[in-house]
């Protein structure tokens, strides 16, 4: 295979030159942090007056980390280095755990950033000649304007379709001939359905590509998205406080998310003794941003877990690779005693062909116990009628769920279509349980 790289010199740039370059502009990210009220105490505090303290990337250790509560305690300018009169842009993150961060850029930040999406869309394969029909959120959302600049600078034609009416999305793909689209997973797995409801012929559609991201999915959704759309999936990862997408993203290899070390430096640490993993081990992500004046971030903790793969990746580029992201270590939820991540329950459904393109998880008190409910809908092949049939597929999906989880959950079988859909990020777990127990 032939790779296809935007950035070359920098995509397969050679690992000291990459970390001299990291260095380089981690001393940069150093002299804006000092210009804010945020970072100018804590780096004082731990040594650090000038980016000259910084001898080596080891010294970035020096620096405690930074959280997610930290950012909402800078709220709204305590981590602004730059006069907000050079600020043209503002970003929010969406808030599924809380209040709101907000992130400033400059001209040069949104240069930046723009210029990681580009490379990881051209890196999947696509060029000018795509039509790429951008199904996701805009507004303070990143994933819209994000993955909006980085198709323009590939030179694709891109279609701000946002998010939700799906008629007229499916409208839009035959209109203008869209070969990619970027979507949430838990969206894509629906398009299939709506296709069908709708008599959308899929040959009436010239999509190749997707690319998936924003939540956590195994790499069984990848393939059922792949089985029922014929079309090529990308794994795209990204978060606000780090610009948003255009973090780390699968190559054609398809085999874990080069994560850009030339705009990020990335540890991953156990998120309970905070000390680094072990090379390969599964940690969280800790990242620090090395190319954004208005708003620097220095050794964020993500919560986001993932591992560093130790081998170097078939198609040259010389970044490091992370694995699909499998749950944040604030979603870990606590049954019985049990720790269990929603992405074990996915991982356990998805690889059913019997089971449906949705599922919730629900938890509930039922007098001292936690109990656990797992709804998923069926196949749009399976008759609801057929009670037999449906019995022993739940109790297949129990037994299954059980030997996984080490819990024993209560399984429903839905309708195939009748549980809820959300466009932006799906919301899939019901934690009912009373706060204070
Ligand atoms: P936001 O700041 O609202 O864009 O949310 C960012 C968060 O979404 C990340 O910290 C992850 O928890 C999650 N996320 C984004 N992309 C992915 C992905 N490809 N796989 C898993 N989780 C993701
Ligand atoms: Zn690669």
């Amino acid at each position: 295979m032939t790779y296809q790289y935007w950035h070359q010199d920098i995509e397969t740039m050679p690992r000291p030159e990459l970390e001299a370059l990291q260095l380089t502009r981690l001393r940069d990210m150093i002299a804006y942090s000092l210009r804010t009220s945020f970072y100018a105490p804590r780096l004082h505090a731990a040594g650090i007056k000038g980016p000259e303290d910084l001898k080596t990337l080891d010294d970035l250790k020096r620096i405690p980390f930074t959280t997610k509560d930290d950012l909402r305690a800078g709220f709204p300018y305590g981590f602004l280095s730059i006069p907000k009169e050079e600020v043209i842009r503002l970003h929010a993150s969406s808030g599924t755990t809380g209040i709101p961060t907000t992130i400033y850029f400059n001209r040069e930040d949104l240069h930046h950033w723009t210029s990681y999406v580009a490379r990881c869309i051209y890196g999947t394969g696509c060029n000018h000649t795509d039509v790429f029909q951008n199904m996701i959120t805009y507004g303070l959302f990143t994933g819209g304007l994000g993955f909006h600049a980085g198709g323009e600078e590939v030179g694709m034609l891109v279609i701000p379709s946002g998010s939700g009416n799906t008629t007229r999305q499916f409208r839009l793909m035959q209109d203008f001939g869209t070969t990619v689209v970027h979507a949430t997973p838990s969206f894509l797995l629906h398009v299939e359905s709506i296709m069908r409801a709708e008599g959308v012929k899929r040959d009436s559609l010239k999509l190749k590509r997707a690319f998936a991201g924003a939540e956590p999915y195994s790499e069984d959704t990848r393939r059922r998205i792949e089985g029922l759309l014929h079309i090529d999936v990308y794994n795209s990862y990204g978060l606000s406080e780090m610009n948003g997408p255009g973090v780390a993203f699968e190559c054609q290899c398809k085999d874990g998310l080069h994560l850009w070390e030339d705009g990020y430096i990335a540890e991953i640490i156990n998120p309970d003794t905070l000390e680094p993993v072990r090379d390969g081990e599964t940690g969280e992500l800790v990242l620090t941003i090395l190319c954004r004046e208005a708003t620097p971030i220095l050794r964020y903790r993500t919560r986001d877990l993932t591992g560093f793969y130790t081998e170097p990746c078939a198609c040259g580029r010389t970044h490091r690779r992370i694995r699909r992201i499998t749950g944040r270590s604030d979603d870990m939820l606590i049954i019985n005693g049990v720790n269990v991540f929603p992405s074990q329950v996915e991982e356990v459904i998805m690889a059913m062909k019997e089971v449906g393109n949705n599922y919730l998880i629900e938890i509930e008190k039922d007098g001292v116990l936690d109990r656990l409910t797992v709804k998923t809908e069926v196949g749009p092949a399976t008759f609801m009628d057929d009670s037999r049939l449906l019995n022993a597929l739940k109790e297949r999906i129990r037994k299954t769920l059980q030997a996984s989880i080490t819990i024993n959950p209560r399984v429903e079988l839905h309708e195939s279509g009748s549980l809820p859909v959300s466009e932006g990020k799906a919301k899939r777990v019901y934690d009912k349980r009373p706060k204070d127990v």
